[in-house]
């Protein structure tokens, strides 16, 4: 038996107990009499003691013993004289009679404690040493507790969970697929799913109902903080439901998540359509923990002499409460901010409504007191607040404005993470108008259905279509998305002729499924939660590469098996395939 004990159980009850403890040596301390070590394993950190009574065998060992060796021992549990109570083992340490080494260890890149000495592409590398870190390892432990607690809710739901292949045909969800070569079938690839999006559809046409399953999915696109080449999904559809069944359900299980996790129910959950973020938050996924909401004071600010204003489609403003005391300099750099290239705002006009009730802006050449006070008072602004106003183009400002008020959220603290707003944003347009392209592609995907009272309007005014789609939006994170689905194979095939396929490119790629729909298809709808994400924000984690056990970096690479890699020629030629870089990008 290498252990009677893990390092995190042993309590005072147990002094004078004989135990085993295996584990790693995080620390020696040799004070001359007295040898003290401190013992780790996942469960916690023992306290070893080899005192001056030992045997000079046993001290001999004690003094080869390095960072990380792991190492057993043999002693008896006694009461510490000084007690730590930060530590659940702090009463107690172990005499030690025998200690072996079972495994040496190099001294460690990096110190393996919470408040390490390893920077980030270091860690990464020694990914294992890193995750031997309680902090690292709580995430794990949080998100596989989470995955139990949403596969024991769904199970009590009658959800079936079900695999879906990893080698598929492609599935457009509007990233890049990776693909992989068949050795089989020289010349063709497979795809990795960017979603099980038209598997878990003809789970449904089989009859399953209800399907879910946690599961791994790759999108090919550039990186950010909170995105990875490949990342979970809790995956959901079900059947004869409409949208608020999906609403009502996931918002349950969200809800549960939260009580169970974290010991609070946010309570229902707002619903808001597209529409209404828009205009109100300048975003599709608001962040509705603080106000600050858009005013359009179009019609107010304009016939006057400011050509700016008057030859704006829109002019939006919101109100900074407490801000009149910003400084010009303060004033400058949000201007900049707005600037740069990512935001792309022209300028940024301002009002200070000052503590005293005098009114001052930065447009005081074309307007007086009076027009400022009509648009302190359309955005509800009291003396001592700072007005911000931004004007162009209507979807391009409300996007820009959607920025600045984030920007002042973070500037005024109002974006408390241990407060959650859940939010459903429903409604989103069908098509999303693509320059690049000149091409309509779907908002969700293909797959989505427009709302009936809508589906006339698909061949008049297509951008006005809206969907059955919904967002869950959490404190301006996106965790899930879904839809109803079109299960209809003629609609189906309108809509992929709207998004710019011949009939034939539809049956090649998308064959398959309409097929399936000629064969009885149920309504059907769902869902699918971004899992690193939700594990993420229970954590309080900025970052979902914290919540992954061995992550990619930024540019896509696990640095530390050094994937992806080049393969052998014989490799290449099994697969009938002939590798010629063009240009290394770096
Ligand atoms: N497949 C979709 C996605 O990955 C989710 C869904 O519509 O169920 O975003």
């Amino acid at each position: 038996m290498y252990r009677t004990h893990t390092c995190g159980e042993l309590r005072i009850e147990n002094a004078g107990q004989q135990t085993t403890l295996a584990g790693w040596v995080q620390r020696v301390r040799n004070l001359g009499a007295m040898t003290f070590i401190d013992l780790r394993d996942r469960y916690g950190i023992t306290q070893l003691v080899i005192d001056d009574k030992a045997s000079a065998e046993l001290k001999a060992a004690a003094n080869e013993l390095g960072r990380e060796f792991v190492v057993q021992v043999k002693g008896t549990v006694r009461e510490r004289e000084s007690k730590n109570s930060k530590m659940t083992t702090g009463d107690i340490e172990i005499q030690v009679a025998e200690i072996s080494v079972l495994s040496p260890s190099d001294v460690p890149p990096f110190t393996i404690q919470n408040d390490t000495d390893g920077g980030d592409e270091l860690r990464m590398k020694y990914r294992y040493l890193d995750l031997r870190r309680e902090a690292v390892r709580e995430n794990l432990v949080l998100r596989s507790k989470m995955a139990i607690i949403v596969r024991n809710y769904l199970d009590s739901l009658n959800f079936i969970e079900t695999e879906t292949p990893v080698l598929i045909k492609s599935t457009p969800e509007g990233a890049r697929d990776f693909v992989v070569p068949s050795r089989m079938n020289p010349g063709e690839f497979y795809a990795l799913p960017q979603s099980p999006q038209q598997l878990k559809q003809l789970l449904m046409v089989a009859g399953f109902d209800r399907y879910y399953q946690i599961v791994k999915c790759f999108r090919d696109e550039d990186l950010r903080a909170d995105r990875q080449p490949e990342f979970t999904q809790i995956d959901c559809e079900m059947a004869f439901v409409e949208q608020n069944d999906v609403l009502n359900t996931f918002e349950g299980l969200t809800r549960h998540l939260f009580r169970e996790v974290k010991g609070f129910d946010p309570g229902e959950f707002h619903r808001m359509p597209f529409a209404e973020a828009m205009e109100k938050y300048g975003s599709d996924k608001p962040d509705i923990r603080f106000g600050m909401t858009f005013n359009d004071i179009t019609a107010l600010a304009q016939g006057k002499d400011f050509p700016v204003f008057n030859s704006a489609e829109y002019i939006v403003a919101i109100c900074a409460e407490g801000c009149a005391e910003y400084t010009r300099k303060q004033l400058d750099a949000l201007t900049e901010y707005m600037k740069r290239q990512q935001i792309g705002a022209k300028g940024l006009v301002y009002v200070k409504y000052g503590a005293d009730g005098s009114l001052k802006s930065s447009v005081d050449k074309f307007y007086d007191e009076t027009d400022l006070k009509k648009w302190a008072d359309a955005c509800g602004a009291k003396p001592g607040d700072l007005l911000l106003i931004l004007s162009g183009e209507k979807a391009k400002t409300q996007i820009q404005m959607g920025a600045l008020r984030l920007e002042m959220a973070r500037q005024l603290n109002l974006m408390d993470k241990n407060v959650f707003c859940p939010l459903w944003v429903v409604d989103f347009p069908l098509l999303e108008w693509d320059e690049d392209t000149s091409r309509w592609h779907a908002m969700h995907h293909p797959f989505t259905s427009p709302k009936p009272e809508d589906i006339a309007m698909l061949d008049t005014e297509p951008g006005k279509v809206r969907a059955n789609a919904y967002d869950l939006v959490i404190n301006g994170v996106e965790i899930g998305g879904g839809s109803v689905r079109i299960f209809d194979s003629g609609l189906q095939a309108k809509m992929f002729g709207l998004l710019g396929f011949t009939p034939e490119q539809a049956q090649y790629q998308f064959g398959f499924l309409m097929n399936a729909f000629k064969y009885g298809a149920p309504p059907h709808a769902g869902i699918a939660f971004g899992f690193d994400r939700l594990v993420s924000m229970f954590a309080g984690l900025d970052s979902i590469r914290d919540v992954i056990a061995f992550p990619k970096n930024n540019t896509g690479r696990d640095v530390m098996m050094d994937a992806p890699s080049t393969i052998a020629n014989e490799q290449l030629d099994e697969l009938n395939l002939k590798v010629e870089i063009k240009e290394v990008k770096k």
